[in-house]
């Protein structure tokens, strides 16, 4: 593990007032209560948070009554072999033609890095029109038996009605992760390690998303 020291890429959003948040929806904006006991010194803050903010993590509870919570899944999971694919060259969507001519493998982890990397998620702004994974893709990526999938825009999927990315995904037990800051990660084999918050009864977390140069 030394040598990973500086070779550590962090992929995941600070978390401030002004981030780019989902259709730029103020009650989606964090807020850093920060209390200070003027008379001890001594600070305790409060993160007011929605858990689809940021980097984060979706589970199956997410859309499907009795689905998984957060807490129950396994870490191995996320801190594990990946792969970021580099589909900046699509403009709309990412369908089972364009997944079809990349490697994708049983037990992957798929980071799918997008033009959203240069526009949506880094200038504060929400991009109505990210590019996201439609439903040929999610059914494509379950066919492969793939463990996990994330992306560079605040939602996986849009103007699908009924959700059916998600749906797809969550039936299989497919980890989604949203909110991926990819434009400096060249498309590549990384080890990745993500460690959403332990919380029982939760559809979502915030994670802090690190990649490193394959080691596991
Ligand atoms: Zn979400």
């Amino acid at each position: 593990m030394d040598d990973l020291k500086g070779k550590l890429l962090d992929v995941s959003m600070p978390i401030t007032r002004d981030m780019t948040v989902y259709k730029n929806r103020e009650e989606k904006r964090p807020q850093l209560e920060v209390l200070s006991n003027p008379r001890t010194g001594v600070t305790e803050s409060v993160l007011h948070l929605y858990l689809h903010t940021g980097t984060h993590v979706d589970v199956p509870l997410h859309m499907i009554p009795g689905g998984d919570d957060i807490a129950g899944y396994n870490l191995n999971d996320m801190v594990t072999p990946c792969k970021v694919l580099d589909f900046t060259g699509i403009q709309e969507m990412v369908t089972i033609t364009e997944l079809k001519e990349k490697e994708i493998e049983k037990d992957d982890f798929i980071l799918l890095k997008t033009g959203n990397s240069f526009r949506s998620i880094h200038n504060n702004i929400f991009n109505y029109d990210f590019v996201y994974l439609e439903k040929s893709g999610a059914e494509y990526l379950v066919r492969q038996g793939i463990k996990g999938v994330g992306i560079d825009s605040l939602g996986i999927e849009r103007n699908q009605p009924g959700h059916p990315t998600h749906k797809i995904l969550f039936n299989n037990k497919v980890i989604i992760m949203e909110g991926l800051l990819l434009k400096d990660v060249k498309e590549g084999l990384y080890t990745m390690f993500a460690a959403p918050l332990k919380i029982p009864g939760a559809e979502a977390s915030p994670v802090r998303v690190l990649l490193s140069p394959r080691i596991i």
